[in-house]
């Protein structure tokens, strides 16, 4: 199911899985105009939370605490890329 609007061609061709494995380093072509789709470099600031997680975590919890909260903070990470970070013409 394509959702999402090409930057370029404004078509919707870019699936979820799609636009959930875009990076700022890992570009997409559009399936309908063939130009490339990333987002933009803040949207790495969103893994900011599970990597607090699993460096400081470890010393409060247990590992079953910590993979449970690393668990719930990938879902969340992921959960605000789709809904918050935009789809960008990627700089080459
Ligand atoms: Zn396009």
């Amino acid at each position: 199911m394509n959702k999402y609007r090409c930057p370029y061609c404004d078509q919707q061709s870019v699936s979820l899985l799609r636009k959930l494995i875009l990076s700022p380093i890992v570009s997409y072509d559009c399936s309908a105009c063939y130009e490339p789709i990333s987002v933009p470099f803040k949207s790495t600031l969103l893994v900011v939370p599970s990597l607090l997680i699993l460096f400081f975590g470890a010393n409060y919890f247990s590992l079953r605490g910590v993979l449970t909260m690393l668990t719930l903070s990938l879902i969340l990470t992921a959960y605000l890329h789709v809904k918050f970070v935009p789809l960008t013409k990627a700089k080459l």
